[in-house]
């Protein structure tokens, strides 16, 4: 008997008529003979209306404790979900009970809104277990020392399902999605993207922290540092199917190099539309002026990205980062107002506009001129590159917004990595 976790995310639970095509699929897991933990999302849209709402009744400026309040409300989308869930398996039948974060307890620290898991309690789950039930547990959430409701930032739910596999050392965290596997990139702009049957954990790891969302980045590390097997699917596939084929279908995380492995150099593209590009102009080309610039930016919470400082000329330089969209204004001002008077730098200008393309693939280590490929594709399709970043499997770059989907269908058919035309 194998101890198996299931994670379906809000599309899978998005209507009563889904949830209960989700149970009936856990019903014949269990019914299998295996023991079921599963972790929902809140239904989809859900998280997003309570967030708007909260949105509209906001203090200015946003304290801390307006962001504990946003986690006590988001938490609820997966706890009505997860009600939900066990209500479906009950109709089917089964003995099913579920929890919040903070029943199991799911313990975090205080950081709301982007909690991260510290350790968790699976004695409660265990017995249940054990006495024949399957267990829900609400994605997305925990509790902090004090006995706060903290949330794991968007998309967190996967984290959770794949912490609670760790901490349980379940044979498998399987994460059933809106779409039948991890892709060569996001299939929903490239309809040539193609499956992978196996994807190597670093490179999921680069493609999931360069803004491809099939995956949360945090649930990847847990995967990675508690070797998790782990495998993406679809919800979709009728709910009966064989399910030896079941458990074979989708994308498996591995964590070897494995000969058979798609051989590819590149083996994939992420991007990241919600980017905005902050340049510092004329700053006079001292020690501690990275410092000195990204030092109250940080000091702010604002996280920054691709850094660049051109060569200094007559003693100056431009210094340019990019932020996230939704940080952009906050970062602007606080530059102005506080960093530039203090500096003396000349001016500085920003574009909320632009986004960030990556190409990935544990090939490029071994592979020279990858990074060049790239960009005389860029240049062939008469897109500007505005800053690049490279690390031993990824190469980045910075473009205008505007020219996203053409970067990325130009690339993913320059690397090969079309599906063949059917
Ligand atoms: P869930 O609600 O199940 O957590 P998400 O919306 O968070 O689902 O993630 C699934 C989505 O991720 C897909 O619908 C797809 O548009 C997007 N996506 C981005 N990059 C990829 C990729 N490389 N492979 C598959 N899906 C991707
Ligand atoms: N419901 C949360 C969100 O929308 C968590 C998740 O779906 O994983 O971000
Ligand atoms: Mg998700």
């Amino acid at each position: 008997m194998a101890l198996i976790v299931h994670k379906y995310g809000g599309t899978s639970m998005g209507s009563p008529e889904r949830i209960r095509n989700v149970a009936k699929r856990v019903a014949k897991w269990a019914r299998a003979g295996h023991q079921m933990v599963v972790v929902p999302s809140a239904m989809s849209g859900e998280t997003n209306r309570l967030l708007g709402l909260a949105g509209e009744l906001a203090p200015t400026p946003a304290s801390a404790a307006y962001h504990r309040e946003l986690d006590m409300l988001a938490a609820t989308g997966e706890q009505a979900s997860s009600a939900l869930l066990a209500i479906a398996l009950q109709a089917e039948g089964m003995e099913a009970i579920s929890y919040t974060g903070w029943q199991v307890p799911v313990r975090t620290d205080s950081s709301y809104t982007k909690a991260r898991i510290e350790s968790i309690d699976d004695q409660r789950v265990r017995a249940d277990l054990d006495a024949g039930k399957v267990v829900v547990i609400t994605g997305f959430q925990g509790i902090d020392d004090a006995g706060h409701i903290t949330t794991l930032g968007r998309g967190g739910s996967d984290t959770s399902a794949v912490a609670i596999a760790a901490a349980m050392k379940a044979n498998e965290c399987l994460i059933y999605t809106d779409v039948d596997g991890v892709y060569t990139t996001d299939p929903r702009v490239v309809p040539a993207a193609r499956r992978l049957h196996t994807v190597s954990f670093e490179e999921m790891l680069e493609m999931a922290s360069l803004g491809s969302k099939v995956l949360q980045i945090r649930s990847v590390e847990f995967a990675g540092k508690y070797k998790v097997p782990m495998r993406v699917l679809s919800s979709f596939t009728p709910w009966d199917i064989d399910l030896a084929e079941e458990a074979q279908s989708g994308t498996l995380i591995t964590f070897e190099e494995d000969e058979k492995m798609e051989k590819a150099v590149v083996s994939g593209i992420a991007f990241n539309r919600g980017e905005a590009k902050i340049s510092v102009l004329g700053v006079p080309d001292t020690p501690g002026i990275a410092h000195r610039i990204l030092g109250p930016v940080a000091d702010a919470n604002i996280e920054v990205d691709v850094i660049i400082q051109n060569i200094s000329k007559d003693g100056k330089a431009d210094f340019s980062f990019t932020v996230n969209q939704g940080d952009y204004q906050r970062a602007l001002d606080l530059l102005r107002t506080k960093v530039v008077p203090e500096l003396g730098a000349q001016e500085v200008v920003g574009d909320p506009h632009i986004c960030k393309v990556s190409i990935v693939g544990i090939g490029m280590r071994s592979h020279v001129g990858i990074a060049s490929t790239m960009f005389r594709v860029l240049s062939q399709e008469n897109i500007n590159i505005q800053m690049i970043s490279t690390s031993e499997i990824k190469t980045s770059v910075v473009i205008d917004e505007k020219y996203l989907e053409l970067a990325v269908r130009a690339l993913h058919t320059a690397f090969g990595l079309d599906k063949a035309a059917e």
